[in-house]
């Protein structure tokens, strides 16, 4: 024990006391589970917040990340590089979008879509069309731009001023978001299913009421899948279950499996940054894009979206049966394998106990526990969690 100790104490002397991080101190990964430094194994139902959906050692993606080191691992924006060229023809291949933009996070994600949505309307000479509509309760980043749009005060208010003219709305209340739609309205943006916030899922009427009122009303419809898309909910992006495509999506999180990488893809006609009005130094580098073009690889030759379908429903079930035997157990929402399960009370205690049991689970919004495992977990350890928990909240 003494040695993961003195790590920790070291860690609580040096690091900035911004997280209140668990007790465990890991040290290496295989498949869809996690060792710590005292050899202790724990099945992975959290993938590093939804980030690492290969797990953990995955061959195809390890010698490709490999392989790139060995070539070169940045070049900055002012080159080309055929993983960079690569991973953008990729994304927009699974997302339907025109064009992408490479940045280092999902936060960068979000500000490069929001400037991009202001200069849209600025460029058409509406210079006052600057009001954006965001939803309660949505998790969109910590960078200045990206938690101004984020539906929690307690993240905002110690950090104001922020960029201004953002109006929140309920999630899933078309009649809360028109009220704010006028002639200053910029662009809305919202999860198509929401992680941080308790997962919740956009309704069908929600998106396509959207939509329309965006296209009725010439505003960019922004869709942050940095959680829920990539796979996540069975669809290569959750927007594609509705039939409906926003104007700017944006992305982190599982499209790197680890390596920090992001993006915000778009249609072409609202593709209206030009050069001097944007950049990054490192986004897009080619070990960041090489990184993105493996998953994309893996996601093919494994059927990923195939497992992730099998699993959901396969998790969903589970987490049904969890929630039958145990009255603590208040609501199950989710889609693919992105669930939640609510409980009566504060799921701390439960998450302690899970992890001193060997299963690795987070908490999201409002007394809600998330299950965001590997997209490669099976059956079986999907059983193995389901015990872990029934086991605890007995
Ligand atoms: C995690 C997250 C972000 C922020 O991503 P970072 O890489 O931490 O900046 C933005 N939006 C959603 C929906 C997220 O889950």
């Amino acid at each position: 024990m003494s040695e993961m100790n003195d790590i920790i104490n070291e860690g609580e002397k040096y690091l900035l006391h911004a997280y209140n991080r668990f007790p465990i101190v890991f040290d290496r990964g295989e498949g869809v589970w996690l060792y710590d430094k005292e050899g202790k194994k724990y099945l992975d139902f959290f993938g590093g917040i939804a980030v690492s959906c290969l797990g953990y050692g995955n061959s195809t993606y390890t010698s490709a990340l490999h392989e790139q080191i060995d070539k070169l691992t940045h070049i900055s924006n002012l080159f080309y590089t055929e993983p960079l060229v690569g991973a953008a023809k990729g994304l927009c291949d699974a997302s339907g979008m025109d064009r992408v933009f490479f940045t280092n996070s999902g936060a960068e994600a979000n500000e490069g879509a929001i400037k991009m949505a202001r200069k849209y309307h600025y460029a058409k000479g509406n210079r006052d069309r600057t009001e954006i509509i965001a939803i309660e309760h949505s998790f969109h980043g910590r960078t200045m731009g990206a938690v101004a749009v984020t539906g929690n005060k307690s993240y905002r208010e110690p950090f104001g001023p922020l960029i201004g003219e953002v109006h929140f709305a309920a999630y899933n209340d078309l009649a809360g978001v028109e009220k704010y739609v006028n002639e200053k309205t910029c662009a809305v943006i919202f999860e198509t299913l929401q992680g941080e916030g308790g997962i919740y899922t956009a309704d069908d009427a929600f998106m396509k009421g959207v939509r329309k009122l965006c296209d009725d009303n010439d505003v960019i419809m922004i869709l942050d899948e940095v959680q829920c898309g990539f796979g996540r909910t069975g669809k290569m992006f959750a927007y594609q279950h509705y039939g409906v495509m926003p104007d700017i999506v944006t992305m982190a999180k599982g499209i790197g499996n680890g390596v920090p990488v992001g993006a915000f893809a778009c249609r072409e006609h609202v593709a209206a940054l030009v050069p001097g009005d944007h950049g990054t130094t490192y986004g897009g580098n080619p070990f960041v894009t090489a990184a993105v073009n493996a998953v994309l690889k893996v996601f093919d030759e494994e059927n990923i979206l195939e497992n992730v379908r099998k699993a959901g429903k396969y998790m969903y079930d589970k987490l049904e049966w969890l929630m039958a035997r145990h009255a603590c157990i208040t609501a199950h929402r989710g889609m693919g394998l992105m669930q939640g399960i609510e409980l009566s009370s504060a799921p701390g205690p439960v998450i302690k106990k899970a992890h001193e049991n060997g299963l690795i689970i987070i908490s999201a919004g409002g007394n809600v526990i998330r299950f965001l495992p590997p997209l490669v977990i099976t059956e079986t350890e999907i059983d193995r969690m389901a015990e872990i928990l029934d086991k605890i909240l007995d």
